[in-house]
């Protein structure tokens, strides 16, 4: 049970001042559990008593919260791991709880968003929404024009065929190549199985955007809020 002084509890709703608060209960304008409470200082139940202030019942207003964060290699992308490895969760420093929006493998690094709006949360991992998220791929072997333009139009993972993507090779070295590639669906390792059904095996895989959201000046592991106009990008 979470317990708050009354005044102090509708101030925290954003009713009013705690000293306006004190004068709303003295004057009788306060009810818990639908009788009228006119002592200052009781203590509520925040969760489960009912706080009505002029016959309104009052809330505590929840905060949003929206982060981007570059997740390093080796972190999973959930609240806790039943295997005790490293979790996106312990990098982020904030009281409230969050959760990640979709995920990014153990193994990938880069741009993972964070939020306690499940409401956006689900909207976003809705497949009707096609956002694009782009990621850098380094491929083993020297990718041929061929298998750009496969991967352009769609090639078979599990038995789908996936959507339209933007891919542009970036620069081949003496083993490996470095691959953009631009997707707005968000099945299971999907970067890594397109790659390999044309025979280049990802060997490094890092996420660069989300939609217009990108990692700007995040070091690996750091996080930010989003700034306004990300998150109205979001909504
Ligand atoms: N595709 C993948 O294969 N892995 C990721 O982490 C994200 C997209």
């Amino acid at each position: 049970m979470k317990t708050e002084r009354l005044q102090k509890y509708i101030a925290s709703c954003g009713v009013t001042s705690r000293r306006k608060a004190e004068e709303l209960i003295i004057n009788g304008n306060v009810m818990v559990n639908n009788a009228v409470v006119t002592e200052l200082g009781i203590k509520v139940d925040t969760e489960n008593d009912v706080i009505k202030v002029n016959n309104k019942i009052i809330h505590k207003e929840k905060r949003n919260i929206y982060i981007k964060l570059y997740k390093p290699e080796g972190y999973v992308t959930t609240v806790k791991d039943q295997f005790g490895r490293k979790c996106v969760i312990d990098l982020v420093d904030i009281k409230e709880r969050i959760y990640p929006i979709g995920r990014l493998d153990y193994d990938t690094s880069g741009l993972l968003l964070l939020t306690n709006d499940g409401d956006l949360a689900n909207k976003l991992l809705h497949p009707k929404y096609h956002i694009y998220k782009t990621y850098i791929a380094e491929v083993e072997g020297l990718i041929n024009l061929n298998s750009i333009e496969n991967l352009k139009t769609g090639v078979i993972i599990d038995d789908y065929k996936t959507a339209l993507a933007k891919v542009t090779l970036m620069s081949k070295a003496k083993t490996s190549s470095i691959v953009q590639i631009s997707i707005h669906e968000g099945k299971n390792r999907q970067v890594r199985k397109m790659f390999e059904s044309v025979g280049y095996p990802v060997i490094k895989l890092k996420r660069i955007s989300f939609g217009m959201i990108t990692l700007d000046s995040l070091n690996l592991g750091e996080w930010s809020f989003l700034s306004d106009k990300e998150i109205n990008f979001l909504k």
